[in-house]
């Protein structure tokens, strides 16, 4: 049996490099894309290659159609086939939505959703023929639970989680499942701004008290590939209890 292929957006740094390690440890050969940060991709590149893990690490703006046709061109061509796609790049730009610029709004909506329905769309017709696959969203408990001056992230988020009740009903006839993870707050460059001068009100929210580490949440990505093999279309909740108090 040939390897399982994994692709991971967003795969360079924080949350999605720790999905690439776990997915790489378990098994699969791992494709993952960078926007900017080319020595970070490039480092967990060799990592990886130092390990004997079959790796592709490439440029990918998700927020951009042409951008994301050429990723899974070259990923197709050299993996030949795809059995999961990790849809994880995202960006965040705070701000209340009186004072927003409309760029932030767009940038967010197109980077957060419209990049996560444009990675399927590459994916899916390849996974149709192979009458399999398993596609995972990184969602956010924002989505249910947003904090203040995250009206264009929840609203991205909360379409993830829509979109992935929605494309598992319209896969599930080819053995395609589509889940979602929604994490909590976890240690990444992300999280850093965000935190900043609310810890306090962070924490009081938690039920446990610390933040999760990126490694909790590719543990849930692994468990939604690979074990979970009776869920489709659910979005599981990975955030220390935030979401109850
Ligand atoms: P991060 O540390 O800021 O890393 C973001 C990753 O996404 C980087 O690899 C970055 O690439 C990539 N990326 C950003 N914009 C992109 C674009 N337009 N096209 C392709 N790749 C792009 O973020 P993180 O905390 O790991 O977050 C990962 C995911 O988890 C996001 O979807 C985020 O919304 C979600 N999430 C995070 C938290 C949290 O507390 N951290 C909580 C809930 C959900 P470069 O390295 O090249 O810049």
């Amino acid at each position: 049996m040939p390897n399982k292929t994994a692709v991971v957006t967003g795969g360079s740094r924080g949350i999605g490099r720790a999905i690439v390690l776990a997915l790489a440890g378990a098994g699969y050969q791992v494709a993952f894309s960078y926007v900017r940060d080319e020595t970070a991709a490039m480092e967990l590149r060799g990592q990886l290659q130092a390990q004997g893990v079959e790796c592709l690490a490439l440029q990918c703006d998700v927020a951009s159609a042409d951008s994301v046709r050429a990723f899974f061109e070259r990923v197709e061509a050299h993996f030949q086939r795809i059995d999961l796609l990790v849809n994880n790049a995202g960006i965040t730009r705070d701000g209340l939505l009186a004072t927003m610029p409309v760029k932030d709004i767009v940038e967010v909506i197109q980077t957060n959703l419209v990049g996560t329905l444009l990675c399927c769309q590459q994916v899916v017709p390849g996974m149709m023929r192979q009458r399999g696959g398993c596609i995972v969203n990184i969602g956010s408990v924002a989505a249910q639970k947003p904090g203040k001056g995250q009206s264009n992230y929840a609203a991205a988020k909360g379409g993830v989680e829509a979109l992935t009740r929605a494309l598992a009903v319209e896969l599930s006839p080819r053995n395609i499942r589509v889940n979602a993870v929604a994490p909590g707050i976890v240690k990444t460059e992300m999280s850093t701004a965000l935190i900043g001068s609310q810890e306090e009100e962070i924490q009081s929210r938690l039920l446990i008290k610390r933040y999760a580490e990126p490694e909790e949440i590719a543990e849930a990505v692994l468990y939604l590939a690979e074990r979970g093999l009776y869920l489709t279309g659910e979005v599981l909740p990975v955030n220390g209890g935030l979401k109850m108090p």
